[in-house]
């Protein structure tokens, strides 16, 4: 594990394994069979990747993507691993080279695609090129009943028995029919070491929020998160399209998707959110298998999603590469009877209905959870957790009240009126409002008539809103959404539960948008110049922007201004091989850029030591490699420098004490200094 240990920083620049990536590395890097079940964004590839170099011979990893494929290829090829892929995908040249490297006993990580194991060939060739060991990637891809069912899938457990050699399987679908089902395909019903990893996405910011000019809110949001790569998710087709120009009207790179799109259009969607930085794609649920961009920095929900499972997977899109990512997710009323009525309106059995309906109302318990959202959802996957610190309600959590009186109020005023009404009708009553509706149908005479006069109409609303959330009411499709109590609301009634409610969720968005900056002001510039510097190259290179570096790796950058080749190896996400590609260049960007001040100049700024400053650094810039341009390379940091113009000493002896300075830099420097000292 040691070698393990040392690839992990030198070729993937990583100072330390992910939360259970070790014991895979090491079960896999042994030649155990295993199954490993990790939430996206766990880092799967890295559990194959780095074994498959602590191994002789050759990896094959089998993935049913493409694109994904290519991508990590190219990922691999920049880190300095020899990775190839066959695939449909491929150009001739691109296969004569794999098949080059593979004869020349060069690759170490063959990726192929599923179909690649009907063709007759591919047993021998991998039995030719020394396979020593065969990864699955999204393994749940093997069982029939799942929706990515993919029949090649069905022939890796033949594979492995032919070859006899160990094989490690992935996925980040936990249920546990699906794992009997890999265990019987791909094992032949030997269960292999298994490791669970859990559900919780702590980098994953949740917030939820009563909807209120929806529209607006989705804007705002986005707004606050400029530049950033983001994902908005809509309930229906038509609204990708003009949410997408609403978001373009205001300046953001933003582009729709559905299902009803040309395939070639959505492919071009695809290609370019992976591809780019920034880009904002609204979307139905469409746009989703296939996206394996690690940085995606926020997903918001225009619209309630239909389920907790679909909610935790659509979300789970963001922040794979582990830095902070947002959520917000919007719903009211209205997109709780939407749900419920394409429950109720689908063809699918009544068994199958009630599980449905549990699904929504999970989501919705969680839509209307008055403390820790994340130890809620955490608690469906039978997780326990404490409060996270990281969700809406850990940041200010809610004013509740003891609802059970209005509850038992608006039960009531159902009752009363024949379960026949929906909420309009039926606040009115509650707040003794004599509409004419109210007035004709007698309801003024009921004993509810205005019994709630002592909460305003909003408030009855937020009321009416969470009791559907809690299940206590459903609307009726057959009766135009007229509310029915459900056997949930019964003990409630009889005054033998009480509930506790939020007091109002609309709170109304503080004035001008709080910008979510993933660098504090002073390293933003900075950032955003390295962020043009990877695009520049990702560009040149034709691969996705995180190819080159991930955002993370980048932050480090602008927060830590590295000034050597030496800092900058020890930032997260730089090995051996991109230090030497990439490092100069963004090293440049950090210390050439006239425009960008280095905080230890800064905090001379308007001073006179800080024009003292700009001409010891003009004149170590001269001197870098010594008078005559011939000499070993010197420099002093921005941090010794800064001591000089403000200790301003005034001889040699003074000037080698100085912190960073000695001996050599100050044979080299001193004179110079001491000179621009002595004058000012
Ligand atoms: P998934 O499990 O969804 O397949 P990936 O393998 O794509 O996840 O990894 C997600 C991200 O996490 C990638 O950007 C990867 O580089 C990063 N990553 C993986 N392992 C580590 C680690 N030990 N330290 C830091 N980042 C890591
Ligand atoms: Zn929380």
């Amino acid at each position: 594990m040691q070698r393990a240990g040392e690839l992990l920083s030198s070729v993937f620049g990583f100072s330390s394994f992910r939360p259970g990536q070790a014991e895979i590395v090491a079960a896999v890097a042994d030649g155990r069979n295993t199954l490993a079940i990790m939430p996206t964004g766990g880092g799967k590839s890295l559990c194959f990747q780095l074994p498959a170099l602590l191994r002789e011979g050759v990896t094959v990893v089998i993935s049913p993507l493409i694109a994904l494929m290519r991508d990590q290829v190219r990922a691999l090829s920049e880190a300095g691993v020899a990775a190839g892929a066959l695939t449909s995908g491929n150009t001739e040249d691109e296969t004569e080279e794999v098949f080059r490297a593979l004869d020349d006993g060069r690759l170490k990580l063959l990726y192929m695609a599923p179909e690649r194991l009907a063709s007759g060939g591919t047993l021998t060739l991998l039995r030719r090129i020394g396979t020593s060991l065969i990864a699955v990637d999204e393994a749940h891809c093997v069982s029939q009943w799942g929706h990515d069912f993919r029949p090649d899938y069905l022939r890796i457990g033949e594979l492995r028995r032919a070859l006899n050699v160990p094989l490690a399987a992935f996925t980040a679908t936990a249920d546990a029919e699906t794992r009997e089902e890999i265990v019987a395909r791909l094992f032949d019903g030997h269960v292999p070491e298994t490791f669970l990893r859990g559900f919780d996405r702590p980098n994953i910011h949740l917030g939820f929020a009563v909807k209120d000019q929806p529209r607006r809110q989705i804007l705002a949001f986005a707004a606050a998160r400029r530049g950033q790569s983001g994902i908005v998710y809509c309930g229906t087709r038509a609204k990708t399209e003009t949410l997408a120009a609403a978001l373009r009207e205001e300046g953001h790179a933003a582009c729709h998707y559905h299902a009803g799109m040309d395939p070639d259009d959505r492919r071009a969607v695809e290609t370019r959110f992976q591809r780019e930085d920034g880009l904002i794609v609204v979307a139905t649920v469409a746009f989703g298998m296939g996206i394996d961009k690690p940085d995606i920095r926020w997903v918001a929900h225009a619209d309630l999603p239909k389920s907790i499972e679909a909610y935790y997977q659509e979300i789970g899109r963001a922040g794979r590469d582990g830095s902070p990512a947002e959520t917000l997710t919007l719903y009211g009323p209205d997109d709780i009877r939407f749900r419920r009525g394409q429950i109720d309106e689908g063809l699918a059995p009544a068994e199958r209905k009630g599980a449905d309906h549990a699904r929504l109302n999970a989501l919705l318990g969680l839509a209307e959870a008055t403390c820790c959202r994340r130890r809620r959802l955490l608690a469906y996957f039978d997780e326990t957790a404490g409060p996270c610190g990281n969700c809406d309600l850990c940041d200010t959590p809610p004013e509740v009240f003891d609802g059970t009186q209005a509850v038992r109020k608006a039960l009531s005023a159902i009752l009363r009126t024949g379960e026949s009404y929906g909420a309009g009708h039926l606040i009115d009553i509650l707040t003794g409002s004599a509409t004419e509706k109210v007035r004709q149908r007698g309801h003024d005479d009921l004993p509810t008539f205005g019994v709630g006069r002592d909460m305003p109409r909003g408030q009855w609303q937020a009321v009416f809103r969470q009791m559907m959330g809690h299940d206590l009411i459903r609307p009726d499709p057959e009766r135009h959404g007229a509310f029915r109590m459900t056997e949930a609301a019964r003990p409630i009634l009889r005054d033998e539960a009480t509930i506790t409610l939020r007091r109002d969720t609309i709170r109304k968005a503080a004035t001008g948008p709080v910008i979510r900056a993933l660098v504090s002001d002073e390293d933003a510039p900075l950032l955003s110049a390295l962020k043009a510097k990877r695009r520049a190259l990702a560009e040149a290179a034709r691969v996705p922007a995180y190819v080159i570096f991930p955002d993370r790796t980048l932050i480090e950058m602008a927060e830590t201004r590295p000034e050597n080749l030496d800092q900058m190896a020890r930032i997260t996400g730089i090995g051996a091989k991109k230090l030497e590609r990439y490092g100069a260049e963004f090293l440049s960007v950090i210390c050439g850029s006239v425009a960008m001040v280095h905080p230890s100049r800064r905090k001379l700024a308007g001073r006179a030591e800080g024009d003292v400053f700009d001409r010891l650094q003009a004149a170590q810039a001269e001197l870098v490699r010594g008078a005559d341009g011939t000499g070993k390379y010197l420099s002093c940091t921005h941090s010794t420098l800064r001591k000089i113009a403000e200790l301003s000493p005034r001889t040699m002896s003074d000037m080698v004490r100085i912190g960073g300075m000695g001996e050599q830099k100050t044979e080299r420097f001193g004179a110079a200094f001491l000179e621009i000292l002595n004058a000012g």
